[in-house]
């Protein structure tokens, strides 16, 4: 139901990813009244008043690197090479830059006419993705920390820093470019 809010238009369906520490899930699947009440207060009435909650599903949320991604003629991409937090959406903008760069590897490898699958070839990809991939796993580590880290000090940084970030001229479009790997 609309609150007042010039930017609300009724009738809207919304999804929301919400992470929480494990164990309080369950009580977010359980109850529709206690989930809504709870992200109500959470979100604040930005975008309305919420008045019924959908299906709701829960699944842990873990870092996985492996340990190698490519074997022989192998190359294993994506997920399955490393498994971000969701916190920064940068998962699947890191998967598509190792797919151009692999593409752009075997392309250069058909015209000389050799071998697509050479070992040599995929063990120069996974190098070459190295710095990237690195860089923005840490990133996400570093805001997961800074946003759960029970700190007075480290809140109080992270809330001036969120601040600065919405007030600051400029700022959006230098750390989307940051995000999207166009600057390291
Ligand atoms: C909540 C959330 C929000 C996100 N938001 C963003 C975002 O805003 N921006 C961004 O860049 N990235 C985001 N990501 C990350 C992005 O979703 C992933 O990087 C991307 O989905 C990885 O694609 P993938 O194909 O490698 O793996 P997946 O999307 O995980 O696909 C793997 C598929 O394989 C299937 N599968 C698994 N095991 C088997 C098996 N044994 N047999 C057959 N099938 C199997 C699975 O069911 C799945 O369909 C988000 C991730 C989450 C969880």
């Amino acid at each position: 139901e609309g609150d007042g809010n010039d930017d609300y238009q009724t009738g809207f369906r919304r999804s929301v990813v919400w992470v929480c520490p494990n164990g309080e899930e369950q009580q977010y699947l359980e109850d529709d009244a206690h989930f809504l009440a709870t992200l109500q207060q959470a979100f604040g009435t930005r975008a309305g008043t919420f008045t019924a909650a959908g299906r709701r599903g829960a699944y842990p949320l873990t870092r996985v690197l492996a340990k190698s991604q490519v074997d022989g003629r192998c190359v294993i991409m994506g997920n399955a090479a490393h498994t971000l937090h969701p916190v920064a959406g940068q998962g699947f903008n890191l998967c598509m830059r190792d797919a151009h760069v692999l593409a752009q590897m075997m392309s250069a490898q058909v015209l000389k006419g050799d071998d697509l699958g050479d070992s040599q070839l995929l063990k120069r990809y996974e190098k070459a993705r190295q710095t990237d991939q690195k860089r923005v796993i840490r990133f996400c580590d570093a805001v997961v920390h800074g946003f759960t880290h029970p700190n007075p000090v480290i809140k109080l940084a992270r809330n001036v820093a969120l601040v600065a970030f919405d007030k600051l001229p400029n700022i959006k479009p230098l750390v989307a470019t940051y995000a999207m790997g166009l600057k390291s």
